[in-house]
């Protein structure tokens, strides 16, 4: 090995220790910045060193491409409001896998027709598995940001034969590849893998639903990462495979946790659009009971903890700063307010937590589920703000309902719910909420914003 081979590997080691390192601080809000500015630094010694090392082919149109790349990045990055940040990092994905559809392109365009690695049967694998991954992952992406953003109808397009042409290009797979692997000189082959991969992409994505878009974005992130770690062994870039693994694994990772905070399996979400509608689970006895947002301000007067559950609802209503404000009324007036997020609360991992966190609440007063249910009992009130399915009992009592045993907060054990919502529709799994029926229950009618502003005017009122 030369010296500089030796620098260049070292350097890799480097960077690749960078991104866990950063990876690992991610992992907290109170870390997160540091995470992201450490992997950053990674990122540009791996861009630094490979830059480098490699021929390349001409530095100006790297740096024009950095220039215009980097100058739309900060104008969209400085633009995109917290709410559209799952349909800006499902455009992320996307290029993501462009990228590597383009990498493994270039590999395959730039040998001459004498070159012996033409008969290469790993270098063409891993080519073909880079466009195909590649491919799926962009076209797939452009869809989940067109649902999110509303471009496109959020409901899942079904048709006659959908399920067939699905099958059909599995096997078309097979068939181009071989062909491709076997005849890499015929361009015919790479344009048509290009083709049916991104064909593929639509299909799969088109036929699921918007409210599960942010799984697909979690599962497309993770091929994003495959792909780049395709492209990395055809162009045979260590750092590429490594950084490609861990994107992978971490967006498998994310969508795992998912899943099982939905108590839903991968399949049933990626199949979503060819399940039977869900049936009407047993009805539920009981009378609702509403109270009106002055009363509401006496009990929490009075009380000494309180636990904040917020849900989908605050973020439609816009309510977090709404809600700091009567948690700083609550805190002067002597009490203990905390807030329970569960894992899937919301429309995307951690929606709760950027909300909250542009509102100044506090990290360390943010608890996650399993921590709040074994002390639920000592909390006065439990304030539910436009939160569903992810406090809904019948999870655990009622053993026909499609979401029995998904794993919710208890917020039903607590002395007393004060549930703020619109009417006692269903939530996004579209099954009833028996919560909304206890007796420790009452529902405060109303947007979610609106409600906690009366509240909070009440509390200026005696102040
Ligand atoms: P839900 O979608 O179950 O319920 C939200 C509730 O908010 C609705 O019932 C609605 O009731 C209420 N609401 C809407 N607008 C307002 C408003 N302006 N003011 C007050 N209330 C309002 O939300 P949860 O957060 O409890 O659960 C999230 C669901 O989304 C789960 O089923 C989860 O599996 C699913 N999901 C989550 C993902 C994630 O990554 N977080 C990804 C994919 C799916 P009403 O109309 O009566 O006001």
């Amino acid at each position: 090995m030369t010296s500089i081979e030796l620098i260049t590997n070292l350097a890799y080691v480097v960077a690749a220790a960078l991104f866990i390192l950063g990876l690992k601080l991610l992992s907290h809000p109170s870390t997160a910045r540091k995470g992201n500015a450490i992997s950053a630094v990674g990122m540009l010694v791996a861009v630094v060193v490979t830059l480098l090392d490699r021929q390349i082919i001409s530095y100006q149109w790297i740096l024009l491409g950095f220039v215009l790349g980097g100058a739309i990045g900060m104008w969209k990055a400085k633009r995109v409001e917290m709410t559209q940040m799952p349909q800006m990092v499902s455009l992320f994905n996307g290029f993501g896998g462009a990228a590597s559809l383009l990498l493994g392109w270039a590999t395959v365009s730039s040998l001459n027709a004498a070159s012996a690695q033409w008969s290469d049967t790993f270098l063409f694998t891993t080519v073909f598995l880079t466009v195909l991954i590649g491919g799926v992952t962009f076209s797939g992406s452009l869809v989940a940001w067109g649902k999110l953003s509303g471009k496109m109808s959020a409901k899942a397009i079904i048709f006659t034969g959908l399920r067939e042409l699905s099958v059909l290009h599995l096997l078309a797979f097979v068939v181009v590849g071989y062909l491709f692997i076997t005849q890499p000189q015929q361009p015919m082959w790479l344009y048509l893998a290009i083709l049916l991969s991104i064909s593929f992409g639509l299909l799969a994505t088109v036929s699921i639903g918007g409210a599960d878009m942010p799984v697909v974005i979690a599962l497309l992130n993770s091929y994003s990462g495959v792909a780049a770690t395709a492209a990395g062994l055809a162009v045979g870039n260590t750092i590429l495979i490594v950084t490609g693994l861990l994107v992978g694994a971490s967006g498998l990772i994310l969508t795992n946790i998912m899943c099982k905070a939905m108590n839903r399996s991968l399949m049933n979400v990626l199949l979503s659009g060819f399940a039977k509608p869900v049936e009407a689970g047993e009805q539920i006895q009981g009378e609702v009971k509403v109270l009106a947002a002055q009363d509401a301000f006496y009990v929490l007067e009075a009380a000494q903890a309180v636990l904040v559950v917020p849900g989908y609802g605050m973020a439609v209503a816009q309510a977090q700063h709404a809600v700091r404000e009567l948690q700083s009324l609550l805190e002067d007036n002597g009490c203990t307010v905390e807030y329970a997020i569960h894992p899937v609360a919301g429309r995307m991992p951690g929606h709760m937590n950027v909300l909250l966190a542009e509102a100044d609440v506090p990290y360390d007063q943010l608890y996650e589920m399993d921590d709040v249910n074994p002390r639920m009992e000592n909390y006065d009130v439990v304030i539910v703000i436009g939160a569903n399915d992810v406090v809904n009992p019948a999870a655990k009592e009622m053993k026909g309902s499609p979401i029995y045993g998904m794993p919710v907060i208890e917020a039903y054990r607590a002395n007393s719910v004060f549930v703020l919502k619109r009417s006692a529709a269903a939530g996004f799994a579209g099954v009833d909420n028996p919560l909304f029926f206890k007796d420790n229950t009452r529902m405060v009618l109303g947007d979610a914003k609106d409600t906690i502003n009366s509240i909070v005017r009440e509390f200026a009122d005696v102040a």
